[in-house]
């Protein structure tokens, strides 16, 4: 029972009270923010107890939390880390100026020279980018995973990977943008367990959980070794803000936090304020985004000038996709693509007589937002790239808030008329 001393809170309870104490700031209720970039020592002996327990982690005061300048750590910091392994069910996180500067970071931590990377695709534009323009100039090769659910596939581009160099990393980001197309991430995890045994080397597993977020979807619990966020869609939640997290084991965490302390890629006080204070409701906004998203889905999906909805809600029963989404998804998340009879003018159309939705590329802020995949998101991918996506000329992403769902199928209704 979590409500017995000793026994730990449910996630939604933990986002709300989970590494702030009000005992620790003259019994504020909320935290302030702490503007500062450095921290003044009690005694020259204290200074040197801290930097003995940073660098060392040994002496006097290890493991107690002391701060030395800004980029190494700081108040707020610290508070959204805890928070966000708390609710991850992790041990530890690292939290950075974007989801990017996570992504970069994890690379350059667990990568070295000559050694492969498979990843599956499509998967999020920076992160292609990251394993495919930009580390291999450091002599990292990347191998790509077409079917995320079918394990011959996957075991067979391990190969490919390994016959490169050594396989270190395992980048997936399930469901995918913007098919929706899904990784069985415990059958990546047992796939790493069999390479680290016969290799001797145990590749990471990371799982980009940036579209459902830590409520829908606990990869954690089925076994990655890292679960990234991009903290600036869901679990910010506003639009307001860039923030990426990290999430897993403390030793797997620490050379993250060494990597960004050299890169300066920290998150700032105020940003860690705003994303501390929006965890707290990202349970409740991911819930209502949802059931919004499988109305508007469900509208879309039934109009007679929709060829189709990629919705993860309406995978056919008996397909494994299906039996991968029933396993490890606890919803749809609120993130969609539909699909116009027609080309770029009949989307253009349609989104030009929006009135309520806006027009803008990112997720999972409080309102609604709609972009046409091929001239925006999915500018710079070739259109052959595109068709092979599912990405057609008449394809419309839609992330879903959380305003009344009768005001935006009223919306979409008025706009399709235009069409
Ligand atoms: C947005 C996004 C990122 C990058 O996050 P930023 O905060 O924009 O740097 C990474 N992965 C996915 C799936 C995303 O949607």
């Amino acid at each position: 029972m979590p409500h017995e001393p000793g026994a730990t809170f449910h996630p939604e309870t933990l986002a709300i009270m989970a590494g702030y104490d009000p005992a620790s700031a003259s019994g504020a209720a909320k935290p302030p923010v702490y503007l500062t970039s450095t921290f003044v020592y009690e005694s020259a002996e204290q200074a040197r107890a801290i930097h003995e327990a940073y660098f060392r982690g040994t002496g006097p005061m290890a493991g107690q939390p002391a701060y030395i300048y800004a980029r190494l750590s700081h108040p707020n910091l610290a508070m959204l880390e805890t928070r966000l392994a708390a609710i991850d069910g992790a041990q530890s996180a690292a939290v950075f100026a974007s989801g990017m500067a996570a992504h970069s970071a994890i690379a350059l931590t667990h990568l070295r020279p000559g050694d492969s990377v498979l990843h599956s695709r499509p998967i999020y534009g920076g992160t292609e980018a990251l394993y495919n323009q930009m580390m291999p100039h450091f002599g990292v090769h990347a191998v790509p995973i077409g079917d995320g659910c079918d394990g011959d596939h996957i075991r067979a581009q391990a190969e490919l990977a390994l016959a490169q160099g050594p396989l270190a990393l395992i980048v997936i980001e399930t469901p995918a943008n913007p098919t929706a197309a899904l990784t069985d991430i415990a059958l990546v995890v047992a796939i790493a367990d069999e390479i680290g045994a016969r290799i001797g080397r145990r590749p990471l597993v990371v799982c980009d959980n940036t579209f459902l977020a830590p409520f829908a979807q606990r990869p954690v619990e089925l076994g990655v070794d890292l679960t990234m966020t991009s903290l600036t869609k869901y679990c910010g939640g506003h639009s307001d803000l860039l923030a990426g997290g990290v999430s897993g084991r403390a030793e797997v965490i620490a050379p993250l936090l060494q990597w960004r302390t050299m890169l300066g890629s920290h998150c700032d006080p105020f940003t860690c304020w705003l994303v501390l204070r929006s965890l707290e409701s990202v349970a409740v906004r991911s819930e209502r985004a949802m059931s919004n998203a499988a109305l508007v889905a469900a509208f879309l999906r039934d109009h007679g000038k929709v060829a189709g909805v990629t919705f993860l809600g309406f995978l056919p029963e008996g397909t494994p996709q299906r039996m991968v989404y029933d396993r490890q998804c606890k919803g749809a998340g609120s993130t969609f693509s539909f699909h116009l009879h027609g080309g770029e003018a009949e989307a253009f159309r349609l989104l030009d007589g929006l009135r309520l939705v806006k027009q803008a590329v990112s997720l999972g802020g409080s309102e609604t937002l709609a972009c046409h995949s091929a001239t925006t998101t999915h500018y710079n991918v070739p259109a052959e790239a595109r068709a092979a996506g599912g990405i057609t000329e008449g394809t419309i992403r839609l992330s879903v808030g959380i305003e009344h769902p009768d005001d935006l199928i009223a919306d979409f209704a008025q706009a399709l008329e235009h069409v």
